[in-house]
This record gives structure tokens, C-alpha cells and sequence, in this order.
């Protein structure tokens, strides 16, 4: 069964914060992060601190240490580890780092429930430093600030869909809580389905404009309420799809 693509945010939609703030929070780099902040994009500021971090003698391994103890709802892990069981194509797109998000996906066993995660490419280096790229240079079509300059989530989406435009139809659902899931939440088609963090950034945008938005809108409000309801879309696509192969046969 891998008609239905489901496709992640990361920070604060699978895991409970954001995973590049804790690194920089738990290793006492807060004051000099705010007070660069407001004079960089946030990609270039995250590879900035990782020096910054390295010149204070903070190791990958120290880096590690904090991403282990990053917090997750149970039910957030169990929801993914049953979606992937049931088939369906699981899909990170995220604004953070490649190697935070597979320290973290690796140390809970989820690395492997993800066919492919959309990120800014990071390595460390030969002197034990962590580098991080921008994961693109392509900026939104819609030229909005909501889309960071470095990442356009609505492009990425596109180009996921574009790649299994070969294998005919797939039913998207698309979970997020940040500004920067609002245009891949737009560009979603009515079999779709969004579900956006209630009381979060990209609800509230969502909410504001609902006829912008052509899938099927589904808010949840915590790791309990995500698995109920992914699970239960996913539940109704199965339903949904067999009824139509049934229709189809008679059809014929
Ligand atoms: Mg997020
Ligand atoms: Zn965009």
C-alpha cells in the first residue's frame, strides 16, 4: 500500500521543540544566538553557532548527548512506527539539519520508517565541526516571507509529487505547525488532507483564509490527538480506495 504519502514537519510536530534551539540552549549559547538573530537568516545563524560552539570546546559528542534527551511524545513514535507497518510512504521535510534530525530518528528506531527526509545538508568536518548548507538556493514562487530563503516546503511537496507522478495517484497528508508549512499546505489538492498544530502558526494562518485551502483540514493538538487522527485518515483512505477498485471492477 504506499498510495498514501505522509509527510512531516520536525520541529514541533514530531518532536516537542525545536531540535536546533535545545543545542544551542543546553549548551549556553542562548545570549549570543538572540543577539545574532535579528542580523541573519536562520540557516546561516545555526552553522554560525556550530563554530561558535566548537570554539568553546563543545564536542559532536556533546551535541549528541543533548539531541538524545530531546522531548517526544510516545504516541508520536507509536503513530509513525503504525503508519509505516500499514505502508505508506513516510517523508520528512524540515528546516533544521540532516544530521540532528538522524541523531534524534536514529536513537528512538524511526530511521528506517522514512523513505526520504528534505533538510539542510550538514557534515562534520575534520577539525570536529558541524557544517550546515542551505538545502536549496531556489526561493518561493509565491515571494512571501513565510517561506525561509533557503527552504520552500510548497516547492518540495511539489517535487515529491512530480516524482511519483508515474505511479498514478497518491493521497497526500501533510502534518506541520510552523509558518513555513503554510504554502505546501496551499498547494495540496482535495483528495488531501492537512493536518496543522491547533493554536499553532500555520493553523492560525490556515484558519484565517479555510477556502485558500483545497485538501481536508484535520487540527490535532498533541502527540495523543496526532496518532488518532493520522491513523484514522489513513484508515479512511483504505476505505476509500477499495471502494473505488470495487467500483471500477463492476465498471468493467
Ligand atoms: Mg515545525
Ligand atoms: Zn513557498
Amino acid at each position: 500500500m504506499d498510495r498514501i504519502v505522509v509527510v512531516f514537519d520536525f520541529d514541533k510536530t514530531i518532536i516537542e521543540c525545536d531540535c536546533e534551539n535545545l543545542v544551542v540552549d543546553e549548551l549556553g549559547a542562548t545570549d549570543l544566538f538572540n543577539q545574532l538573530l535579528p542580523t541573519m537568516t536562520w540557516n546561516s545563524l545555526m552553522n554560525r553557532m556550530m563554530k561558535e560552539l566548537h570554539e568553546q570546546g563543545k564536542t559532536i559528542e556533546d551535541i549528541v548527548e543533548v539531541l538524545k534527551q530531546t522531548p517526544i511524545h510516545p504516541r508520536v513514535v507509536a503513530a509513525i512506527k503504525a503508519a509505516h507497518a500499514l505502508g505508506c510512504d513516510l517523508r520528512i521535510v524540515s528546516d533544521a539539519n540532516a544530521f540532528f534530525i538522524e541523531t534524534i530518528l536514529e536513537h528512538l528506531g524511526l530511521m528506517e520508517c522514512f523513505t526520504e527526509i528534505y533538510t539542510n545538508p550538514s557534515f562534520v568536518d575534520e577539525e570536529g565541526r558541524l557544517r550546515i548548507f542551505p538545502f536549496h538556493v531556489n526561493k518561493c514562487p509565491l515571494g512571501w516571507n513565510l517561506c525561509p530563503p533557503n527552504m520552500c516546503k510548497g516547492l518540495i511537496l511539489e517535487r515529491i509529487r512530480a516524482s511519483m507522478a508515474a505511479e498514478g495517484n497518491k493521497r497526500f497528508i501533510y502534518l506541520g505547525d510552523g509558518v513555513g508549512d503554510y504554502c505546501p499546505s496551499l498547494k495540496l489538492k482535495g483528495r488531501d488532507f492537512v493536518m496543522p498544530r491547533k493554536n499553532f502558526p500555520v493553523w492560525e494562518l490556515i484558519s484565517k483564509n479555510p477556502q485558500l485551502i483545497k485538501a481536508n483540514i484535520q487540527a490535532w493538538t498533541d502527540g495523543e490527538e496526532l496518532e488518532k487522527t493520522l491513523l484514522s485518515l489513513i484508515d479512511t483512505i483504505f476505505i476509500e480506495e477499495n471502494a473505488s477498485l470495487i467500483i471500477t471492477r463492476f465498471d468493467n
